[in-house]
């Protein structure tokens, strides 16, 4: 084997490893941008956004670290208090939040469409999470879709 062979080996297995650290929780961790209250300096709401991502298609974690940055205000849920939900609801909560970066939501055109509540939690449907709504009436109640 040449030296040239094995430098090109050595290349592609470091990069292998940083691929598969990557996507382990210490690696999602580690690529979490926050910002946002004395919350976000606890590594157990971190730790929970990375199981969060972890669950969801490689794609749209990546693509989420890329470009989301987590704004956290101490209260996860409206008026629930942190205490007062479950890890899994946490989750759920967190993938719903996910799923409107991913969606465009904070987008212009979007931001007010009256829809972005039931194409978000159909989406965390898909990638294995729990719906919060039981009804998008209060959101889509009278209105119709704009184009
Ligand atoms: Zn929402």
């Amino acid at each position: 084997m040449s030296e040239g062979k094995n430098f090109e080996m050595e290349l592609w297995e470091s990069i292998i490893i940083e691929e598969v650290w990557e996507n382990t929780i210490e690696g999602v961790m580690y690529n979490i941008r926050t910002i946002g209250d004395i919350y976000v300096e606890e590594t157990w709401d971190k730790l929970l956004i990375a199981k969060t991502l972890l669950k969801m298609p490689k794609e749209i974690r990546e693509n989420v670290l890329e470009g989301a940055l987590f704004v956290q205000v101490g209260v996860f849920f409206g008026l629930m208090s942190k205490e007062e939900l479950t890890e899994s609801e946490k989750m759920d909560v967190i993938a719903h939040e996910i799923a409107h970066f991913v969606l465009g939501d904070h987008m212009a055109e979007k931001r007010s469409d009256p829809y972005n509540e039931r194409e978000a939690e159909d989406l965390i449907e898909k990638w294995g999470f729990k719906r919060g709504y039981v009804s998008y009436e209060q959101f889509e109640k009278g209105r119709k879709r704009r184009q």
